[in-house]
C-alpha cells in the first residue's frame, strides 16, 4: 500500500481544505482528502475529477515525505504570501504617493500658471535686441528714435560716460536732413528703432542742453519723440556704448485684465482637468489596493 499527496484541495465531503492523497489498495486507486488526522474517502480515483478537488498541486511524491514538504511548503506559502502582502502593500502606497504627488503639483500649478501664462504672454513679445559700437572720441552723439511704434530703450556703457538730450522727433528730422554724417543709420527690431550717428558739430545749438552723467539709462520713447546721446568722457580709447530694446505692448495688443482672466482660467481648469482625475484615481486605486491586501 502506498499514498501520495497531489496537493491541497477542497473536501467534497465536509467542504474544508486539505491535502488531496492517492492511495493504493490492492493494484487501485483512491481518492482521501487528509484533515490533519482525519482521512474523508472521496472514492476511487477514475471516477473522480480531481481537478476538481484541487487547488494547488504540489508533488507526487509519497505521503511521508510529502507530509514534511508539505509543513515546509506551507510555510513557503506563507512566508510568500506575507511577502507579496507586502509588495502588494508597497505598490498601493506608491500608487497614493504618486497620485498624492500630482495632486499637490495640480494645485501648485493652478495656483501658479496664470501668472505663468501672463508672464508668458507678455515677454513673448518682449524680444530684447540691440547693438554695440566703438567709441573712440567724444565728437559724436548718437540720435535714436523709434518712428513705426513706441518701445523701451536701454543704453548702457561701459568705460564712458554719457549726457542725453530728448528732443521731439521733428527736430531730429530736421538734424537728420541737414546732417552730413556719412555712417549707416542702424535699425534694431523689434520695434525698428534706429540709431544714427551725429557728429556733435553739427548740432552745436544743442550741445548746452544735454545733462546727466549716465552710464545706464532706460527710457520709453514714443514714436513723436527721439533721444540724443552723447558720450562726453572716455574712461579708456576705445570705450563702448550699447543699445537695447523691447518692443513695448501698446493698445489692442495689451492683456485685456477683463477677458484674459475667464480665458485663462478655463484654459487652467481644462488642461489640468485630467491631471487631477489622474491623482484621484491613483490615490483610490492605492486605497483600495492597500485595504484588499489587508483583508487578504
Ligand atoms: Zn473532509
Amino acid at each position: 500500500m502506498s499514498a501520495r499527496s497531489i496537493g491541497r484541495g477542497r473536501c467534497p465531503k465536509c467542504g474544508r481544505e486539505g491535502s488531496v492523497v492517492i492511495k493504493m489498495v490492492g493494484g487501485k486507486e483512491y481518492v482521501y482528502v487528509k484533515h490533519g488526522r482525519t482521512w474523508h474517502y472521496i472514492g476511487p480515483l477514475e471516477k473522480i475529477d480531481v481537478n476538481e478537488i484541487l487547488r494547488e498541486p504540489t508533488t507526487t511524491l509519497p505521503l511521508k515525505e510529502t507530509e514534511t514538504l508539505n509543513i515546509h511548503g506551507e510555510k513557503m506559502n506563507e512566508e510568500t504570501k506575507s511577502l507579496n502582502k507586502t509588495v502588494v502593500e508597497v505598490i498601493a502606497l506608491i500608487l497614493v504617493a504618486v497620485g498624492t504627488g500630482i495632486l499637490l503639483l495640480t494645485i501648485f500649478a493652478s495656483i501658479i500658471l496664470p501668472y505663468l501664462v501672463a508672464f508668458w504672454s507678455v515677454s513673448s513679445v518682449n524680444i530684447a535686441t540691440g547693438f554695440s559700437t566703438m567709441i573712440e572720441d567724444t565728437t559724436k552723439a548718437y540720435l535714436i528714435y523709434s518712428p513705426i511704434r513706441s518701445a523701451s530703450i536701454s543704453i548702457q556703457s561701459d568705460n564712458a560716460y554719457f549726457k542725453i538730450l530728448a528732443v521731439p522727433l521733428y527736430t531730429a528730422m530736421s538734424i537728420l536732413n541737414a546732417t552730413q554724417s556719412q555712417e549707416l543709420e542702424t535699425h534694431i527690431s523689434p520695434s525698428d528703432l534706429r540709431v544714427k550717428p551725429i557728429k556733435t558739430s553739427e548740432i552745436q545749438g544743442l550741445m548746452q542742453s544735454f545733462f546727466g552723467n549716465y552710464t545706464s539709462y532706460d527710457i520709453q520713447l514714443d514714436t513723436n519723440q527721439a533721444l540724443l546721446v552723447w558720450p562726453y568722457k572716455l574712461q579708456t580709447n576705445p570705450a563702448s556704448l550699447s543699445f537695447y530694446t523691447s518692443r513695448s505692448l501698446t493698445g489692442s495688443e495689451q492683456p485685456q485684465p477683463n477677458s484674459f482672466q475667464p480665458l485663462s482660467m478655463s484654459f487652467i481648469f481644462i488642461s489640468l482637468a485630467p491631471r487631477l482625475i489622474l491623482a484621484v484615481s491613483l490615490i483610490i486605486g492605492g486605497y483600495l489596493l492597500y485595504r484588499w491586501s489587508k483583508n487578504k
